[in-house]
């Protein structure tokens, strides 16, 4: 089969030239393993942190070895009574073809309930980093202002639904390009700039007029400080992601308005997907299972095509491409 490995480490933004897709060989399967060909993948902005040679919350990718990520299949050939062959399953083993892993590595999913791909989007990882930020890093309550950066993106479009859906008294989203500012009016933002229209502070006191409770952070520096300079007393931060920072080879300034969480009494909490998970899943699949067939939650997906595709749709997804999740059809 085919993968995408990882021949060298980007320095800066990532290029074509970081990437080279090579044929591997798969093992024979053993028993309570499966062979799945991958029908859809995920490119995520935390596989930018994973190719710098840094010491994380995941460890790096190897240069000269495939790259991995969330993605869907079908089971074409199994060694497991539980997963028989045409069942669909979520998994770890992406940017490749095809994959033989442990039954215990995949978790069937069902494709009557949503599409396959929904699983790496709105019910998969980013619908439940949006829920579990917003619920537990937090704590958001009824009545609360809530914004949120990177709006228009996968985990973005969900935090601004899922908090109308809990009750906000008033949502505001910031994304790059006007479309997709539209596109959050559409889905029930209240509010909503182009944070290429002025400084981020300025344009979110113009959306907040009354400030915010509750900030919900995909991007970091300006849209932290903007978000500081307007957050009201007992306001809280969910520090979720900095994917301005992302491609920096330089430390960045922002905020520089830090010391303004004192007197405002500010809670800014970072946090991993991984440390809530467990816990969250179960809560998580139930409301899901209430708000998805009663049309309640929308959600977008930018496909591109072939695994050939995949690293270009990686590096325009750093860069903005995407409405929703950016996804790779294998
Ligand atoms: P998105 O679907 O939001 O895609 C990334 C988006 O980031 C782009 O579409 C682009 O949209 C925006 N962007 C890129 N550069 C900048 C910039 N300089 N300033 C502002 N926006 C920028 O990705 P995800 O929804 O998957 O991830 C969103 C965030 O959540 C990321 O920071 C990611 O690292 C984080 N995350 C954290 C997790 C955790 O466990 N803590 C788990 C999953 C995701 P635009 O056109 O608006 O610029």
């Amino acid at each position: 089969t085919r993968a995408v490995h990882l021949a060298s480490r980007p320095d800066g933004v990532p290029t074509q030239d970081n990437f080279r897709i090579e044929e591997i060989s798969l093992p024979e399967l053993s028993d309570g393993q499966i062979l799945v060909a991958n029908d859809v993948m995920s490119v995520d902005p935390y596989m930018r942190g994973r190719m710098n040679d840094v010491k994380s919350y995941v460890p790096p990718f190897q240069i000269d070895q495939p790259l991995d990520g969330g993605v869907v299949g079908t089971v074409i050939e199994s060694r497991s009574e539980g997963v028989p062959e045409g069942s669909h399953v979520v998994h770890q083993l992406g940017w490749r073809e095809h994959a033989v892993l442990n039954v215990d590595d995949a978790r069937i999913i069902d494709t009557d309930i949503a599409p396959a791909s929904a699983y790496l989007s709105v019910l998969g990882m980013t619908g439940l980093t949006a829920y579990a930020g917003l619920t537990r890093a937090a704590e958001m309550k009824a009545g609360d202002v809530v914004f949120v950066s990177g709006a228009a993106g996968a985990v973005g479009s969900m935090v601004g639904q899922l908090a109308r859906l809990l009750g906000a008294s008033r949502v505001i989203g910031s994304a790059g390009t006007d479309a997709k500012v539209a596109r959050l009016r559409d889905l029930g933002f209240d509010a909503a700039f182009n944070y290429h229209d002025g400084p981020a502070t300025k344009l979110l006191g113009q959306a907040a007029p009354d400030g915010i409770d509750v900030y919900y952070d995909n991007v970091g520096g300006d849209h932290l400080e903007a978000a500081i300079d307007h957050l009201n007393i007992d306001g809280r931060v969910a520090m979720c992601g900095a994917i301005s920072q992302y491609n920096s080879v330089e430390p960045p300034c922002a905020p520089r308005n830090l010391a303004l969480a004192i007197g405002k009494r500010l809670t800014l909490r970072g946090f991993v997907i991984a440390k809530y998970a467990e816990e969250v899943f179960p809560e998580f699949q139930q409301r899901m299972a209430e708000w998805l067939p009663a049309d309640k939650i929308r959600w977008d997906e930018t496909f591109r095509d072939g695994l050939d595709a995949a690293p270009q749709a990686f590096i325009d997804m750093l860069d903005g491409a995407n409405t929703g999740k950016m996804l790779v059809r294998l």
